[in-house]
């Protein structure tokens, strides 16, 4: 119901709520960058600003050093995550498990310690639910804006360790692939038969050359 938001109990108590930008603030500017307004911008927008609230960021712009973002599927959500928490790919910040969930970590570096969001199986139902006389998508649109978090989503604390070489920001040296002669960054070499390989050398192939 409007208004009756239900919150995650913040990590810190000294929490104001002026910095953040608002629900309408948010899928404002994901409109803008996904290209249009949908569901998923509504659902991955909400996702991520309790990921934000419940690990006490409360400008993700500001904090950007602080947080890296791993997202469970490559859907119209996860650009409104990658948005709110300000994780993109290039920055190293966004990580992507190819897992079809509709989920995100969001890890702070400051302590270790991360907290999984996930949108609950029944949610989609419950939207559906909520305004059956509109259209499909703008009425998922519209109660995902108002349902309470909690019927949204499930959260969970958890730990997660970030390797160095995961981090942004890191500085390693460079290897060549001992078989196509491309250089290979951040330690995703493999060593096979004493011959320093790329990935896609040693056989973890996703392209195939044509003949
Ligand atoms: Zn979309
Ligand atoms: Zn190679």
């Amino acid at each position: 119901m409007p208004g009756a938001r239900k919150r995650c109990p913040p990590a810190a108590p000294s929490r104001t709520d002026h910095q953040v930008k608002t629900l309408e603030e948010y899928l404002k500017l994901a409109e803008v960058a996904h290209g249009h307004l949908c569901a998923g911008q509504v659902l991955g927008v909400r996702l991520a600003m309790l990921g934000m609230r419940t690990l006490g960021i409360e400008d993700p712009i500001k904090e950007r050093k602080r947080i890296v973002t791993y997202v469970e599927i490559d859907r119209c959500v996860t650009d409104a995550v990658a948005l709110v928490a300000n994780c993109r790919l290039g920055k190293r910040s966004l990580k992507f498990f190819d897992w079809g969930k509709v989920a995100a970590t969001f890890v702070d570096l400051s302590t270790g310690r991360g907290v999984r969001v996930a949108a609950k199986e029944s949610s989609k139902q419950r939207a559906k639910d909520m305004f059956p006389e509109m259209d499909k998508d703008a009425g998922q649109q519209k109660a995902y804006a108002v349902l309470p978090d909690d019927e949204l989503f499930d959260t969970a604390w958890c730990q997660v360790s970030v390797p160095p070489e995961d981090l942004p920001g890191f500085k390693g040296p460079r290897v060549v692939c001992a078989q196509c002669g491309e250089g290979i960054n951040f330690k995703r070499e493999l060593v096979v038969n004493g011959r320093t390989l790329c990935r896609s050398c040693a056989g973890e192939k996703y392209y195939r050359a044509e003949k």
